[in-house]
């Protein structure tokens, strides 16, 4: 199901493109060389220096405000830009590194993926499960099914993709994000993984005035249903063959005789 849309103080195209046009007339504020001389803010800026010539006094003020305009540029125009390129970047796992997460719930729309953990520093992370023939599963490593589900992430200003497992016990993901997702509130969560197996979940519903990402989450929706937006893309899918040449995979693949390329890969 789809949330209702936030106010539409300022839609996100727009905002998209008045950075967009902006960061040339930034990038050329930047290209110009600062002043030399007397640094704006330094204070004093038409005090006679020892040894230096001072500019007639009626021209200082003149010459301060001139110095002042080369240096200066628009938040927006240099930040702004930055926010903008990241609507347009690819779709990520949100990852729960000890810090509060903030995300805004708008779907409960989830696809469901298989997964492996591996702790190989050279594929470190969560991989796709490959099923039949899965070199992991041969290994006897368990797959774990995972619920992904998009969120917007209104620091970042992007969506990312929260894993939630399956389990039901106390501390984790889906019994403390279902109650939120079925009220139908737009709620933003707060999540701080606590530890391994522990989630702290807080909620806050949104006071519409503040955010502007209906048209992202819009646009993110319909490209949802429409097929061309892929949840599980957020992990990586690794061949049978690339997984086995993992040193650490396989050596367990060797002392284990698990053989890869038999006729029994996925
Ligand atoms: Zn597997």
């Amino acid at each position: 199901m789809a949330y209702q849309s936030l106010a539409r103080r300022q839609p996100a195209a727009e905002i998209r493109g008045s950075a967009a046009t902006q960061t040339s007339h930034a990038a050329a504020l930047l290209s110009i060389p600062p002043a030399t001389g007397t640094k704006p803010g330094a204070g004093g800026g038409g005090r006679a220096t020892p040894g230096g010539s001072m500019p007639p006094r009626s021209a200082a003020p003149f010459q301060r405000k001139d110095n002042l305009m080369t240096n200066c540029v628009d938040l927006f125009d240099i930040w702004g830009a930055e926010k903008a390129l990241q609507r347009d970047k690819p779709l990520e796992a949100v990852r729960f590194n000890g810090q509060e997460v903030a995300g805004l719930l708008f779907t409960s729309t989830t696809v469901l993926a298989k997964l492996h953990y591996n702790d190989e520093p050279e594929a470190r992370g969560y991989v796709h499960c490959n099923s039949e023939g899965c070199v992991l599963c041969r290994l006897g490593r368990t797959a774990e099914e995972k619920a992904l589900l998009p969120v917007y992430l209104p620091v970042q200003d992007t969506i990312g993709v929260i894993a939630i497992s399956p389990t039901s016990r106390p501390g984790a993901l889906r019994p403390q994000l279902l109650p939120l997702l079925r009220s139908g509130k737009r709620l933003v969560v707060f999540i701080k993984k606590a530890d391994r197996m522990t989630f702290q979940v807080g909620s806050k519903e949104v006071d519409p005035t503040v955010y502007q990402c209906d048209r992202l989450i819009e646009d993110f929706e319909r490209r949802l249903e429409a097929g061309e937006i892929d949840l599980t893309s957020v992990y990586p899918r690794l061949s049978n063959d690339a997984l086995a040449k993992v040193p650490g995979i396989a050596t367990m693949l060797l002392l284990k005789g698990v053989k890869v390329g038999a006729g029994n890969q996925g």
